[in-house]
């Protein structure tokens, strides 16, 4: 939930792969609020050029194993961005140790946007697009790596396991009560993520 206030605060920009990339450390950071009566000086929007390097990029859209990630943005709820197909996302985080290759095959996460600005305005290419040294990623399900261009065979019924309960819309958290009763995965007593909209 932070991550609109973070753009807000123009401490990066809305990568298509969902995460706020910042200049400096690109998606590896993690944010925290903090409520104060001081006075504070508000920070504003800044265009970092990201939306720019992520369509030419879309390397979390082509890598992600489940194809969670779409290529374009729409607005969904106010906000024009690349809407997560949750419910193919949540299921495959739950069960691949929380997955995250997204973030792994993100050059701005990778390399900075420095060095990505650079290469791009010097050849007009992605830092890194195509090698394994960015693209590739172990898979936790199979124990192999899957280099540029491969990606791992994902089951019939993978983001979609017996027990797993979505609300699709979205519109109404699960009341406690569903949640309590939900299971994922297939062991017995396994708690069933928490969805809220
Ligand atoms: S965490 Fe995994 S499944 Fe979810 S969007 Fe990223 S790559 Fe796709
Ligand atoms: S992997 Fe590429 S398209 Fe995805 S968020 Fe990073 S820069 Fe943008």
């Amino acid at each position: 939930v932070l991550i609109a206030y973070g753009v807000s605060a123009g401490l990066g920009q809305l990568g298509l792969n969902g995460q706020l990339l910042t200049p400096e450390a690109g998606s590896r950071c993690r944010l925290a609020a903090i409520t104060t009566g001081a006075p504070v000086v508000h920070g504003h929007p800044v265009d970092y050029g990201i939306e720019l390097i992520c369509d030419t990029c879309q390397l979390c859209v082509r890598r992600c194993p489940v194809g969670a990630i779409p290529m374009l943005r729409r607005e969904h709820r106010g906000v024009v961005k690349a809407k997560i197909k949750t419910e193919r996302c949540f299921p495959t985080v739950a069960q691949a140790h929380g997955c995250a290759v997204c973030m792994k095959v993100c050059p701005v996460q990778r390399y900075g946007l420095p060095a990505v600005d650079r290469h791009f305005a010097q050849t007009g290419e992605i830092l890194g697009k195509g090698t394994d040294e960015l693209e590739g990623f172990a898979w936790p399900l199979d124990g192999r790596f899957y280099g540029a261009g491969r990606k791992p065979r994902i089951q019939p019924g993978f983001v979609n396991p017996p027990g797993w309960h979505f609300d699709k819309d979205r519109t109404v958290p699960p009341a406690d009560a569903e949640l309590a009763a939900s299971t994922f995965g297939d062991g017995p007593g396994t708690a069933a993520p928490a969805v809220h909209p």
